[in-house]
């Protein structure tokens, strides 16, 4: 076990990141934060902040030297770094745990292989690979294999013509073309699983997205106890598959009542943040524990949330690109009974940039969506 006041490495410094580093202060640990941008907002709470390249090796040694084990919260990390890595210090999750989830190639073969339930896609590394993909995928999703997030690196074409066009605009990177299901609605699990193998899952939770980003996150999901309980069993056995040790989100599309799984993410979760304030030990600290080697924690879920993202719109007035950029009026939320703010620090606010969250809690579930649907509309 890795026990306080050992110091610990993470890879990326977004709001996941910063997450990370206050569960980790407040059970004793010190947390280093290696990522490029200066205003990264984990580090500007690190204990240190190591404003350099996932493959700058001179600060990847540095790390390793000062951690007693490092995590990520970005699953964009160069393999090749993870494993630098792991030959110094544990790394967890692993670089060939991550290496699935970056690629939606690679994932999508590792849930055909292993029979999970997933969309009609096909595979597109050339033109011909667009021709030769069956007329019933369409209308259809392309998605670029690599970087994609919060629905960039996607175009929704409804034939063979738009997407080799949409192709051609990605630079003819390497693709998956996803047939575009009916959603009924979406949901997620998250979990933790340990060095021995130990999982535990938080309640599944239903998301709406606007715009491919994600909105607003109800837990636990309103969908029937059977739907939640598969959707628990098949991120588990994702997380057994992978070798999978740390914080593990997997997203599923329900489509005509039946599961499919969409996307993994080898890291705390958006649709985790309510873990926060709506659970015993949140997804973060669940990291932390999965890291250092410690008894996972509680999951129990003590109040029912809804979980609303903030983004970047919210800065300018009107929600327009071109409107007066000021600081919206945060006392409007915190006037909410049972509501939690909780802003990233980010430098700047951009259109589609998460830059804070607000998560309410209560006894009641209706009550609670309620209150949160009456906050967003209030701040705008
Ligand atoms: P990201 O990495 O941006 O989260 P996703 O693949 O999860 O990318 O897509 C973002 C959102 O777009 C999904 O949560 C869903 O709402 C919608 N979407 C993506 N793929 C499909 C699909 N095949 N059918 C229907 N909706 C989809
Ligand atoms: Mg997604």
């Amino acid at each position: 076990m890795i026990l306080p006041p050992a110091t610990l490495g993470m890879l990326g410094g977004g709001q996941l990141g910063r997450f990370f580093v206050a569960a980790a202060h407040e059970m004793g640990y010190k947390v280093w934060v290696l990522d490029p941008d200066p205003h990264s907002p984990a580090g500007l709470i690190a204990d240190r902040h190591l404003q350099a390249g996932y493959d700058d090796f001179a600060a990847l040694d540095t790390l390793a030297d000062a951690c007693a084990a490092v995590t990520t919260e970005f699953e964009n990390v160069p393999a090749e770094t993870l494993d630098y890595l792991a030959k110094f210090i544990p790394v967890r999750p692993g670089a060939s745990a991550v290496a699935v989830c970056q690629n939606r190639i690679a994932e999508k073969s590792f849930l055909r292989d292993n029979g999970l339930p997933h969309g009609p896609f096909a595979v597109i590394h050339s033109e011909a690979d667009i021709a030769a993909a069956p007329a019933s995928l369409y209308p259809a999703i392309l998605k670029v294999a690599r970087f994609g997030y919060d629905g960039k690196g996607q175009a929704r074409v409804t034939n063979a013509a738009e997407a080799l066009h949409a192709f051609h605009q990605f630079k003819n990177e390497a693709c998956v073309l996803e047939q575009m299901l009916t959603l009924d609605y979406e949901v997620s699990v998250v979990l933790a699983r340990d060095e021995n193998g130990k999982v535990k899952c938080f309640p599944t939770v239903e998301n709406q997205h606007t715009r491919g980003i994600l909105d607003v996150s109800i837990a636990p999901a309103r969908a029937s106890g059977c739907l939640r309980d598969s959707a628990q069993e098949y991120a588990e056995r994702i997380a057994e598959r992978l070798g999978f040790i740390g914080t593990l989100a997997v997203e599923f599309f329900v489509s005509r009542g039946e599961l499919f799984v969409n996307e993994m993410a080898p890291r705390p979760h958006n649709s985790g943040h309510h873990t926060i304030d709506a659970c015993v030990s949140s997804q973060y600290e669940q990291q932390v524990r999965a890291l250092c080697g410690l008894p996972l924690g509680d999951t129990t879920q003590h109040s029912a949330s809804v979980m609303v993202n903030l983004l970047g719109e919210l800065w300018y007035e009107g929600g327009e690109p071109h409107g007066r950029y000021r600081e919206p009026d945060w006392s409007i939320l915190h006037a909410v009974p049972g509501l939690k703010l909780h802003l990233y620090a980010k430098h700047h606010a951009r259109h589609g940039r998460k830059m804070g969250h607000f998560t309410v809690v209560g006894s009641d579930a209706a009550d609670v969506l309620a209150k949160a649907l009456a906050a967003r509309a209030a701040i705008g």
